[in-house]
């Protein structure tokens, strides 16, 4: 007699909300040989494990565009294994890292070390973006076609814009000849200044000194003439500005191929927070000031901005704990991002399940060309199930990254990943941990 095998999974009864198919309806989901077998009102399988899901949304895999794992370089602050426990607590199946480790992604043999050693850790799909310019010194372009051929997804500098405007257009035009995207982080250095938060009444008063809104606009008015001039794809990482989110907007109208992100921190946080001197959310680009997070919604909301990105940037503690002057930019993100997420665009009603779900699976799928993981019949499963009304305390034991770089510690926030399947296996539980 065959053994009987149980590696079948049946999700009972849950919200199912796929923006590929544009379906949001209560469904049962059987999944049969990492791939789903059925989709139905109701599905009987006796020799399935049963993952009751009445309370869940279930959603396909989470991609996350921008994240920074510190591997290779940093131990200390994360590695591809504990950044991929991270990204799959909270609900990514995908990420895309971003190449300012030690040493550089500028060359194939890093892509090649990424991958295999995200495979070793077998939890999530991680995706190498490489550099624009060899050691991300701004000047001499990297080998696009061996970094492309090594598996990267697109080419970036960030935690840097490139400066000089030749080398920018080379970029595009060299991205051009693959028709990759080219990842730029839009931040003028001069006139940033070194500046620790956002430059406006707020930095006035607590007598900071300010990074100012037109550093982040006056890049992304480069980029969107070069990009316009090269016919090149632009993706515009972070974007946290009125001004950046109106450009986009007008660009968009006349074809320039453009695409953007924002993060979290950018639509539910304003500069006021900083009056707490809290090192955590010394973040580049700074939190703004309300004006520009409401344009950021705004701009969510009528499809402006494409995707959701986390900018997950862990730091060691000691760093963070330097002066406010001295400490480093940046916050963890993806164990907190769902909830945010859920908090300000979806229990304030300002956007639909279905939509925000599109910025954070099928828009970021599209720009770096990999097939989005759709629930439906054929597709290998790729599902995050997540507790929308959940109740959680953030706590440095419950992060799973190694850094603990977040303002939200021992905040109680709503909404949490309760589980997450990754071709077909049960690679996260809530109540496994
Ligand atoms: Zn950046
Ligand atoms: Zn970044």
């Amino acid at each position: 007699m065959r053994e009987v095998r149980l590696s079948s999974i049946l999700i009972k009864g849950a919200r199912v909300i796929d923006p590929e198919s544009k379906l949001d309806a209560p469904r049962d989901i059987l999944i049969k040989e990492r791939k789903i077998a059925r989709l139905e009102r109701s599905i009987r399988a006796d020799k399935a494990r049963i993952i009751h899901a009445r309370d869940f949304i279930v959603v396909p895999g989470l991609i996350d565009l921008h994240c920074h794992l510190r591997d290779p370089g940093r131990p200390d602050e994360e590695t591809i294994e504990t950044g991929s426990q991270s990204a799959i607590a909270g609900g990514f199946t995908s990420i895309c890292c971003m190449p300012n480790t030690d040493p550089p992604v500028d060359n194939e043999g890093i892509v090649n070390y990424i991958y295999k050693e995200a495979a070793r850790v077998g939890l999530c799909d991680v995706f190498p973006i490489g550099t624009i310019t060899r050691a991300r010194a701004g000047k001499e372009l990297t080998e696009f076609g061996e970094l492309l051929r090594a598996g990267a997804k697109g080419f970036s500098d960030d935690g840097d814009t490139v400066a000089d405007n030749n080398v920018f257009r080379h970029a595009l035009e060299y991205s051009r000849t693959f028709d990759v995207p080219i990842f730029e982080h839009p931040i003028d250095k001069s006139l940033a200044q070194d500046g620790l938060m956002n430059e406006g009444l707020v930095s006035t008063r607590l007598g900071v000194k300010g990074s100012p809104a037109i550093a982040e606009e006056m890049i992304v008015a480069r980029d969107l003439m070069l990009a316009e001039y090269t016919g090149a794809r632009l993706h515009l990482c972070h974007i946290s500005t009125r001004g950046a989110v109106e450009q986009i907007r007008r660009a968009r109208k006349k074809g320039v191929r453009v695409t953007c992100e924002t993060c979290p921190q950018y639509f539910y946080f304003n500069d006021e927070v900083l009056e707490s001197f809290d090192a955590n959310f010394k973040v580049n680009p700074p939190i703004r000031g309300e004006g520009d997070r409401q344009a950021i919604i705004e701009g969510l909301k009528d499809g402006t901005i494409d995707c959701i990105a986390t900018d997950h940037a862990p730091h060691c503690q000691a760093e963070k704990e330097l002066e406010f002057a001295n400490a480093p930019y940046g916050m963890i993100g993806f164990e907190t991002a769902i909830s945010l997420v859920i908090m300000e665009l979806i229990d304030k009603q300002k956007m639909s399940w279905l939509k925000v779900i599109e910025k954070m699976t099928v828009n970021p799928a599209r720009i770096i060309r990999e097939r989005a993981r759709s629930i439906s019949p054929g597709t290998v499963a790729c599902i995050t199930m997540i507790a929308p009304d959940m109740k959680w305390k953030v706590t440095a034991d419950t992060l799973k990254s190694r850094s603990k770089n977040t303002p939200l510690l021992g905040a109680e926030l709503t909404g949490q990943v309760a589980g997450v399947i990754q071709k077909g296996t049960l690679k996260y539980s809530l109540k496994e941990g």
